[in-house]
């Protein structure tokens, strides 16, 4: 059999390579095997994470389905309490699932960035999201400030870390929304008064499902979702986020976009 591609039956290494080669080819391949596995060990806990957050609440359900079938007859007076625990929980995995798919569709986003006025998103949301807030909201928003960015994913950005801040704050501690810029980059920050983030924990948090001393956020609603999904929106709008501690007390979440050097 000849093939009628001539260039089939060339022989494709025309020069003896190197051991130097051989040896850089050897790694390159070896370094991508390495990531590869490291992607696909990240893909298998995330499924088993998810499954295991899905197995809490659906279990839950399950529960009081069993209880009302069978005390329901007899004791008529545990259905709406158990109906209520029903309700709550199937909310919980819908929430759950929402942020799920959020996070995949981000996994898969290719999008095109176009000017955006940070500042006014900012005050924008700033102003609108005053009211639900429990406590005061500064707005440190220097006019004028524009990224290369989505603006809709931005928007999520800057609700999730005030929901954060609302959620993880004292009610009379004031929250600050900020937006600055220099010669060579722009931030936007969201900073509260809170119990902060132990320095040690602070890369964790942008993990799945990862929440800070579970015994502490129990209280708080929420699945440890939330900021793995600002980050890769972060990412998605080529920034970079950061936590640090807010002075004297509290957390800091700040974004930066860099500045694209001017000719
Ligand atoms: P969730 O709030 O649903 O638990 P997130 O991914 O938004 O998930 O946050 C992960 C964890 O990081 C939270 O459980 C909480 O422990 C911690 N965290 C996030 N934001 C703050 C904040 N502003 N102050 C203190 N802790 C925070």
């Amino acid at each position: 059999y000849r093939s009628n591609n001539p260039d089939r039956d060339q022989p494709t290494l025309q020069v003896p390579a190197s051991p130097r080669e051989i040896h850089d080819l050897g790694q390159a391949f070896n370094d991508l095997l390495v990531t590869q596995n490291q992607r696909l060990q990240r893909e298998r806990q995330f499924i088993s994470d998810a499954s295991h957050e899905l197995r809490t609440p659906i279990a839950a359900i399950r529960g009081n389905l069993s209880l009302i079938r069978r005390r329901g007859t007899a004791h008529p007076e545990v259905i709406p309490e158990s109906l209520g625990f029903i309700d709550e929980e199937s909310l919980r995995m819908q929430h759950l699932i929402e942020n799920l798919l959020h996070l995949s569709r981000a996994d898969r986003a290719q999008l095109q960035l176009t000017d955006q006025d940070l500042s006014f998103i900012a005050l924008q949301l700033g102003e609108h999201y005053q009211p639900s807030l429990t406590q005061p909201l500064n707005l440190d928003v220097e006019p004028n400030v524009h990224v290369a960015g989505n603006g809709e994913m931005i928007q999520q950005i800057i609700v999730a870390l005030l929901d954060n801040a609302h959620k993880y704050s004292p009610a009379d501690q004031p929250i600050t929304l900020s937006v600055h810029q220099t010669a060579t980059q722009v931030t936007l920050a969201v900073a509260d008064c809170g119990e902060g983030i132990p320095a040690d924990q602070r890369q964790a948090i942008f993990q799945r499902f990862y929440r800070v001393d579970q015994s502490r956020s129990q209280a708080v609603e929420g699945s440890g979702l939330g900021l793995a999904i600002v980050q890769q929106l972060v990412h998605l709008n080529q920034a970079k986020i950061m936590v640090s501690a807010n002075q004297p007390q509290g957390s800091r979440f700040t974004v930066t976009w860099q500045r694209p050097a001017t000719k």
